[in-house]
């Protein structure tokens, strides 16, 4: 049996990784995998079990035991206790507490086994910050997003909001990604042999379609 093929997108928050790899997974018949939104859907969890915070790793492992990852249209999501939780896990409160739940050594071990279980039954897009060099060191085409601060806080604004922020809500945004950066730096380098794309002024369509050109000269079936 051919062995399963694997693009994998990493690159700091709002850097446009989940959109592109939801897309590039559609037009190729992949699978998207979002990593992020397992450390958000086990924070998520943890919350809900004890809403006050200051959980240990085996309380977040404990309380994770509620996701469960469900194919729906070209993705894998979380759901929680059998719900899907999309509002839940992008909510002020879980990205405010995600990073601190990602330092957890155990906690990235079983979003890791998770990915690599689907990875290894599916072709997939998988999105996160160090899938290309910890969890599919392997996969046939790795690409790192970057944009500069602005243009993510912009873009992250755009997508929350549905309108352009303004410039005090622009600078606002730019320094929750700018501490979200710093928490999430150690895990977020690119793998020496990704393909790095600053996206600063490109199009979603071009992200993506630079991306299939890169899978199917990697001979990624379509
Ligand atoms: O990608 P997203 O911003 O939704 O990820 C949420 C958080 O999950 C990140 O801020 C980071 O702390 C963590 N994360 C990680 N490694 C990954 C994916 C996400 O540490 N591969």
């Amino acid at each position: 049996m051919r062995q399963p093929f694997a693009i994998t997108i990493d690159g700091p928050a709002a850097s446009g990784k989940t959109s592109t790899a939801f897309q590039v997974a559609e037009a190729l018949g992949f699978h998207h995998v979002d990593s992020g939104a397992l450390y958000r859907a086990a924070t998520a969890a943890a919350l809900r079990a004890q809403p006050g915070g200051g959980w240990d790793e085996n309380a977040v492992l404990a309380a994770a035991e509620i996701v469960v990852m469900q194919a729906r249209k070209a993705s894998f999501t979380p759901l929680l206790g059998g719900k899907e939780a999309e509002d839940e896990i992008r909510g002020d409160t879980v990205t405010a507490q995600v990073s601190v739940v990602a330092k957890m050594p155990r906690v990235r071990d079983w979003v890791n086994a998770q990915v690599r279980s689907l990875a290894d039954l599916h072709d997939v897009v998988v999105d996160g910050r160090d899938i290309g060099t910890i969890v599919l060191p392997n996969a046939g085409v790795k690409v790192f997003l970057l944009a500069d601060g602005h243009e993510r806080a912009r873009r992250r604004l755009l997508q929350r909001l549905g309108r352009q922020g303004t410039t005090a809500e622009v600078e606002e945004e730019m320094g929750r990604l700018a501490k979200r950066d710093a928490l999430d730096a150690v895990q977020t380098v690119p793998a020496p042999d990704a393909t790095i794309m600053d996206t600063t002024d490109m199009s979603q369509a071009e992200q993506v379609r630079q991306i299939i050109d890169l899978a199917r000269s990697a001979g990624a079936a379509s």
